[in-house]
């Protein structure tokens, strides 16, 4: 299991969020849907973990998750007690381990949420990351950052490749309780349409096609948004990209669409 690609990324990426200090303490987590053919011969060795909200589209669809108050900083020392490897059972009422560390995250529930959704419509979406980027959580503490969409449409105006990598933008959660049911299925409504969702005064989350791209996306929001704090702590006003060099820019790089 060790040497399989996706449980080699789940380590990499976390390392990266530790080193970023993204990660704190036991904060974050990361997934990856994955194809039981590609893994090595499975065992069963803990089976049925219930899970409150059954996800009944799921089943048989296996995940490599972290675990529940794992570091991401022991993610390449300790792995199997750091990340998991989980089977969706009876009806999706359950969870059956195969490997590694039980239980899943915390917020395990909202990732499952978002898979159920992106299931229908948008099923390559394979990877999940939650993460907490001090500059996005710093930006949605500002009062004017409240009003639906201003985060989204002051972020791109601040870096021109941030409407390139996300021609959807990103879309912003009301505050809500760390693990709760809320959470994930407003989280799953917030990326019906976008990859990237802010969870203002907390962190945010970012789906792909896998988890570098999820962190690609991260690094794109958490670098406009550091600018943007940046300009401001010198007391100015960033003039900020104006709508028309954006859409060019999209424009130039195929991206299609009305701006987000
Ligand atoms: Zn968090």
């Amino acid at each position: 299991m060790l040497n399989y690609p996706a449980v080699l990324q789940i380590i990499r990426v976390a390392e990266i969020l530790a080193r970023r200090g993204w990660a704190e303490a036991n904060a974050g987590n990361l997934s990856i849907h994955i194809d039981p053919m590609s893994m090595p011969q499975l065992q069963t060795i803990f089976d049925e973990a219930q899970m409150k909200d059954p996800f009944p589209d799921l089943e048989g669809n296996f995940f490599l998750v972290t675990a529940t108050g794992s570091r991401a900083r022991d993610a390449a020392r300790i792995p199997e007690e750091t990340i998991g490897l989980f089977e969706i059972i009876g009806g999706g009422k359950s969870l059956r381990c195969h490997w590694g560390r039980v239980p899943p995250t915390s917020e395990f529930p909202a990732h499952l949420s978002v898979y159920n959704v992106c299931a229908k419509d948008r099923q390559y979406i394979k990877a999940i990351l939650h993460t907490h980027p001090p500059n996005i959580i710093a930006m949605s503490h500002l009062p004017e950052m409240q009003e639906p969409g201003v985060l989204n449409a002051t972020l791109r105006m601040m870096h021109p490749e941030l409407g390139i990598l996300l021609p959807d933008g990103l879309s912003t959660l009301e505050y809500r309780i760390p693990g709760s049911i809320e959470l994930g299925s407003a989280t799953s409504e917030a990326l019906r349409n976008c990859n990237v969702a802010v969870w203002p005064m907390h962190g945010v989350v970012s789906i792909a096609d896998d988890l570098e791209r999820a962190l690609d996306q991260v690094e794109m929001v958490e670098k406009a948004a550091m600018i943007y704090l940046l300009v401001r702590s010198t007391g100015g006003e960033p003039v900020g990209l104006t709508d028309e060099q954006i859409r060019s820019s999209r424009e130039y790089w195929g991206v299609t669409g009305d701006l987000p």
